[in-house]
């Protein structure tokens, strides 16, 4: 399966993390334990309002790094 980054995003935990993990197809499923790149072990949840939840700061830049763009600026360090 094509993937542009080699990362998804995924939250968990209150917020919305990035993991290198291989997506299932169809996307994480609840309770599906992740590493995240900010170095969790954390589990999915894929409630409607997980998606609204702010993005890891930390996720963030690694995300980025990984995608090879820099972060905006005023962006979260
Ligand atoms: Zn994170």
């Amino acid at each position: 399966m094509y993937r542009p980054h080699p990362f998804s995003w995924i939250p968990a935990c209150g917020k919305r993390h990035a993991s290198a993990d291989t997506k299932p197809l169809g996307g994480y499923p609840n309770g599906f334990v992740v590493a995240t790149l900010c170095r969790h072990q954390l589990p999915a949840d894929n409630s409607d309002v997980a998606w609204l939840w702010e993005t890891c700061p930390e996720c963030n830049v690694k995300a980025h790094e990984l995608a090879g763009i820099p972060m905006p600026k005023g962006g979260t360090r």
